[in-house]
């Protein structure tokens, strides 16, 4: 069994599992972030790969998101969770609080965010963007682990690589945004256009602006993400026992179908 792990800012490697080699692929939408580090544990092949790049040297706008999941694709993974670090639209969602979101919007613009954009036309739906069944799993492992985090929560997605300004914090929240980030889209549409199953958990490492008058330190931020990143390692290290009771998805594998225009 195969599954996909994409690593949000700050997480990079997945410790605790055996290493067994790098990928690289490249794929006819070009180069992903960069190379698919694959990882197994029991019958489980992970196959991760960090968003920005190892370096953390590509900028969200700049990600290229389709060869990222086409990647995924050719590598025969069928399953992603992915990790994202966002700001909180919401005083209660402190840093550190963990989400594991189940919708989202869109702000992004200027980036490919369609693999159907000549000759075949779909219209996929996304009423529910998340796989259900990957998201339930997340939780379970989570409750297993004692962890508390909040399930369900709308992810606003903007295009950065800029931070909000107060007044569209604001107007996130109004709209029923609970956390921010800049990278789930296209990221989780591209997903369900290749019919994979994906589901995201964010961690909360800043309050948006105008929301808390005290400002983080990078030393506090530094030290949540350092945090976040053993809760993440413990939760990729428990798909391999988790995945092999999971029911098989009927939903996502078929999401191209009777969307034909
Ligand atoms: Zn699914």
């Amino acid at each position: 069994m195969n599954i996909g792990i994409i690593g949000g800012s700050g997480l990079y490697n997945i410790e605790g599992l055996s290493f067994v080699e790098k990928i690289n692929i490249n794929t006819k939408y070009g180069k992903p972030s960069d190379s698919y580090k694959i990882y197994r544990r029991g019958s489980l092949n992970y196959y991760f790969l960090a968003r920005h790049g190892e370096k953390h040297s590509i900028v969200p706008h700049k990600i290229n998101y389709r060869a990222n999941i086409a990647g995924f694709k050719e590598l025969g993974v069928n399953k992603i969770v992915s990790f994202c670090a966002v700001g909180s639209l919401d005083i209660k969602y402190t840093p550190s609080t963990i989400m594991v979101p189940d919708n989202a919007i869109d702000f992004t613009h200027g980036r490919d965010f369609t693999f159907f954009d000549e000759k075949r036309v779909f219209h996929i739906d996304i009423s529910n963007p998340f796989c259900s069944i990957l998201r339930n799993l997340l939780g379970k492992i989570l409750h297993k682990n004692k962890i508390t985090f909040v399930d369900g929560g709308v992810y606003v997605c903007t295009n950065g690589p800029r931070l909000e300004t107060a007044a569209e914090v604001k107007m996130f929240r109004a709209l029923g945004g609970d956390i921010v980030g800049m990278t789930l889209f296209p990221e989780l549409v591209l997903a369900r256009e290749a019919e994979l199953c994906y589901a995201n958990m964010s961690v909360v490492t800043n309050f948006g602006a105008g929301i808390s008058k005290n400002k983080l330190t990078t030393a506090e931020v530094k030290q949540n993400m350092k945090n976040n990143n053993s809760i993440i390692n413990n939760i990729v290290y428990a798909l391999a026992d988790e995945l092999k009771g999971i029911e098989s998805c009927s939903v996502c594998p078929m999401a191209l179908n009777d969307t034909k225009a």
